[in-house]
């Protein structure tokens, strides 16, 4: 990112519409900090208290009752049948993907327009990602332009579809929704179905979101979901399987368990395992926090509504609303500036965060990154436009 300045100083600047910008987003803030974070963790609940008892019984790590416990009450609140918890998002988005087959030499569609965590989870299995264009409203995959994409680009080898070009297996699609916005997931299953690609949900961002009343998280044949600090709760670090296919929970479990064969003293492993497990400690945490999921949704909708209103009126940029059908967790509240006005988004960028209030920009274009430039993609021309628009405001509900 260009940091260069020009016109203006750190606390000042001369652009009339950016002063105006910050005193629109200022309006929406409760009077407080003297910096208003990003985003900052809601710790209203019985968190101490579970993680004083985690401390309490001592088992603070790979084994105790807080493990399962929030494996339950996470598949309950989502409405999957089994979940499977890990030590972060990435760890379940990689355990996904080798769950459902996908293997070195395979490629995974992916939109260009995602956090890292999802590009680098394919190379784990040793899989290419192959990044898909985006739509310029919500922010998810455009899935118009993939269709298309997908008839001229790929051929069907029995069960399997190919790469027409590159004559690699495209085993799956990872759909993502962006800061909270569920993308069109019925659109996603017809597509999947139509071409012969297994469709896993990356709802890290997501958890609380309704696509037609149901959870985001609960529609792919494997899901991953992040408990990161930042996210719409957190487990300090944490990550979460979800699926409904038992077969599938159980070899979750076991790989990420070290592959350990149950025996109450001799160590046998039947398989490579990972050691991703999620921490007792960790879903104590967990607990509390997935208590208290309502309250915060609820303040998170508030937050947005006032974001929307004070929005409404503002010229150059749009606030991100729900997409129709659907409920939006709200995780990160987003704009998009208006393409005339992208050349200043270094300074806006600047002067809101030199003064008190914290934005960010969206991150860099998966297929911009030196490890992924040669990978194989669609047009991204939306992707490379958006990159440059978008700005993420203070969305913390903490109490
Ligand atoms: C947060 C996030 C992840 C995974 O995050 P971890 O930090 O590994 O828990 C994956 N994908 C997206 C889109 C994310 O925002």
């Amino acid at each position: 990112m260009d940091t260069t300045k020009n016109c203006f100083s750190d606390f000042e600047t001369s652009n009339s519409w950016i002063k105006e910008l910050f005193e629109t987003i200022k309006k929406v803030l409760p009077k407080g900090p003297d910096i208003v974070p990003l985003y900052k963790p809601t710790i209203i609940g019985n968190e101490w208290n579970y993680i004083k008892q985690c401390l309490d019984s001592g088992w603070v790590s790979s084994v105790g009752s807080f493990v399962d416990h929030f494996e339950k009450d996470l598949a309950e609140y989502i409405g999957v049948k089994h979940v499977v918890a890990t030590v972060n998002g990435t760890a379940a988005l990689h355990i996904a993907l080798k769950l459902i087959g996908v293997k070195a030499g395979d490629e995974v569609l992916m939109p260009s327009l995602t956090f890292v965590a999802t590009a680098n989870a394919v190379t784990y299995c040793g899989a290419q990602p192959h990044f898909v264009e985006s739509e310029p409203v919500k922010l998810g995959i455009d899935f118009e332009k993939l269709e298309e994409y997908l008839r001229s680009n790929t051929l069907r080898k029995g069960q399997i579809c190919i790469n027409k070009h590159s004559g690699s297996p495209i085993k799956a699609i990872i759909v993502m929704h962006t800061f909270g916005h569920p993308v069109d997931i019925l659109r996603a299953s017809e597509i999947c179905d139509q071409f012969g690609i297994a469709l896993v949900e990356d709802a890290a961002e997501a958890l609380g979101s309704l696509h037609n009343n149901r959870c985001c998280g609960g529609f792919g044949k494997v899901n991953a979901i992040s408990f990161n600090g930042n996210k719409i709760i957190t487990t300090g670090g944490g990550g979460a399987i979800l699926t409904n296919d038992d077969e599938l929970a159980n070899q979750a479990k076991h790989i990420t368990t070290t592959a350990k064969l149950s025996h109450p003293y001799f160590y046998n492993h039947d398989t490579i395992g990972y050691n991703y497990r999620m921490p007792n400690i960790n879903a104590a945490l967990g607990i509390g926090q997935l208590e208290q999921m309502a309250k915060v949704l609820l303040e998170k909708r508030k937050l947005a509504g006032r974001y929307v209103e004070a929005f409404a009126q503002f010229e150059g940029a749009n606030f991100i609303d729900e997409p129709e059908g659907c409920k939006s967790n709200y995780w990160l509240n987003t704009i998009i500036i208006d393409d005339n006005k992208s050349k200043l988004l270094t300074q806006i960028l600047e002067f809101t965060n030199n003064n008190g209030i914290m934005t960010r920009p969206i991150w860099t274009p998966m297929h911009q990154l030196p490890m992924f430039s040669e990978a194989p993609r669609m047009n991204l021309n939306v992707v490379e436009n958006l990159a440059h628009r978008i700005l993420n405001l203070p969305s913390s509900v903490a109490f």
